[in-house]
């Protein structure tokens, strides 16, 4: 009996140790994993007043350099607004903050659009070649500009029966996507006719320079584009109109509300909507359809957004 007593009492002693060891050991890690996430930038987030939702919303959409700026502001729910956008963009994500640090009245979707269309600078400035790779897709606005020397390689001529006017010239397969689209229209009775397409740069700098002497540089910036800085440059531009239309009121005919619903089906996008006119650039032009490809068109349609938008999110952001 004696000897098993001896023999129990270390037993008991190592096991309690190995207890006490484990206690301790869980409770320095503990400690220590507590300090570093003390450290990290999702706590001091939390502790400024952001959900653990927010902050790993953060986390995913954004990068440590922005949530450190955060930091530095107070918790604003816009920031989370900006970043749930649909059509917002990482690496632009500095350009929201600052616009809506300028505009405290503007809604998350207001500031992504401006954004990435280019909208919140001021037309014509820092402006970029117009990249000609992406082909049908390629972008001409007031931030991007085509080379004084840029035809396009296909043009061919429209035929008198689509057109009024002196023989227009169009890329071929915007061409042949505007016969198609011709073609539906009028087994519709409805009859689409090109009034202008294809614009060279010195014809478009001839146009500018004559509004120029005439009305001013305001006015004409308003209204006519500068040379290299007019779509109908690409080659994937129409200017239309029907029968009974004077131009202007374009918009109340059949032709108009056909286009508005089958555009997109033949590639082409009404490229100045209505209400749009600080995101383009330009005013309302009902008559001024673009050629970008059906799968372009259709995105652009079904998501209500600008050509400048589509081109930002989808081709831009994802080369
Ligand atoms: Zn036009």
């Amino acid at each position: 009996m004696k000897g098993r007593k001896i023999k129990k009492k270390p037993t008991i002693i190592l096991v309690c140790s190995v207890i006490l060891f484990v206690v301790l050991a869980i409770f320095i890690t503990k400690t220590i994993n507590e300090l570093n996430y003390r450290k990290t930038i999702e706590y001091k987030l939390i502790s400024i007043g952001y959900s653990k939702e927010e902050t790993s919303l953060l986390a995913k959409k954004t990068d440590e350099k922005f949530m450190e700026t955060l930091l530095d502001k107070e918790y604003d729910k816009m920031y989370l607004n900006i970043i749930k956008e649909k059509f917002f963009i990482k690496n632009k994500v500095n350009e929201y903050i600052k616009y809506y640090e300028d505009n405290l009245n503007s809604q998350a979707n207001e500031i992504v659009t401006k954004v990435n269309a280019g909208a919140n600078k001021k037309w014509y400035e820092q402006v970029k070649d117009t990249d000609l790779s992406k082909d049908i897709l390629m972008i001409n606005n007031k931030f991007y500009k085509l080379p004084s020397d840029y035809e396009p390689e296909d043009l061919v001529d429209v035929k008198n029966w689509y057109a009024y006017g002196d023989t227009p010239k169009l890329r071929k397969k915007a061409y042949e996507s505007f016969i198609s689209m011709f073609n539906a229209a009028k087994k519709e009775n409805i009859t689409i006719i090109i009034n202008s397409a294809y614009r060279s740069y010195k014809k478009q700098e001839e146009l500018y320079n004559q509004y120029l002497s005439q009305y001013g540089k305001e006015y004409t910036d308003a209204y006519a584009a500068r040379p290299g800085h007019s779509e109908h440059q690409t080659g994937l531009t129409v200017d239309v109109t029907t029968y009974g239309s004077n131009g202007d009121n374009f918009d109340k005919t059949e032709a108009f509300k056909w286009l508005q619903d089958n555009a997109h089906l033949y590639g082409f996008i009404l490229r100045y909507p209505k209400g749009k006119e600080d995101i383009t650039g330009y005013d309302y032009e009902s008559w001024h359809y673009r050629y970008v490809g059906v799968d372009a068109a259709t995105t652009i349609h079904d998501n209500d957004i600008t050509f400048d938008e589509y081109y930002a999110y989808y081709i831009e952001n994802a080369s």
